[in-house]
């Protein structure tokens, strides 16, 4: 046991030294910060949601560093002050600029959002391109591959660059890669 330094006033006048378990001490005097972080974590239970343990233990992860960065970000000396909430917002937003998230509703700022998708076929690219000339035609034509299974036949000039499937556009191409019919 070692003396806090903190006097309790006991009924009558009384005084008496509070004393507490050093393991005590330390761990307040110590720990303070994990403490406060899973303060904060528990406000943002995103693993609670996964079945999969390695998903749980990966959002955990995600969430400890989320914090210390939120943490680390008031240590530099422009820093301007924000929530934890509207600092995870920035990051969610910023990485929409690069990520892959359809219909993803944005909040507000109109005008600076409004291109924010622009890049997104950058990693998933499927782009139109002609059918590539041969020996014997310059601009070769095929049947379309949606046509074909939709017992129409109809040739196109283009084709999908990725996929090397023949089909017309627009039409034609965005069914080819939006339904999962074909
Ligand atoms: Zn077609
Ligand atoms: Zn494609």
């Amino acid at each position: 046991m070692v003396d806090t330094g903190k006097i309790k006033r006991k009924k009558g006048g009384a005084e008496e030294n509070v004393s507490k378990a050093s393991c005590v001490v330390e761990y307040n005097r110590g720990i303070g910060g994990v403490d406060r972080q899973d303060q904060f974590l528990a406000c943002f239970p995103l693993t609670r949601r996964c079945v999969k343990g390695y998903k749980k233990m990966f959002f955990y992860i995600l969430n400890i560093a989320i914090y210390n960065a939120y943490d680390l970000y008031f240590k530099l000396p422009n820093s301007t002050k924000r929530s934890i909430v509207n600092f995870r917002l920035n990051i969610a937003e910023d990485m929409l600029c690069n990520l892959s998230l359809s219909n993803y509703p944005t909040h507000g700022r109109p005008s600076q959002n409004k291109w924010q998708t622009r890049l997104q076929a950058k990693h998933s690219a499927h782009f139109p391109e002609h059918i590539p000339s041969t020996n014997k035609k310059e601009h070769p034509a095929k049947r379309c591959h949606v046509c074909v299974k939709n017992n129409i036949r109809s040739e196109t000039t283009w084709q999908c660059k990725n996929c090397l499937v023949s089909l017309h556009i627009p039409k034609c191409f965005e069914m080819f890669h939006t339904l999962e019919y074909y």
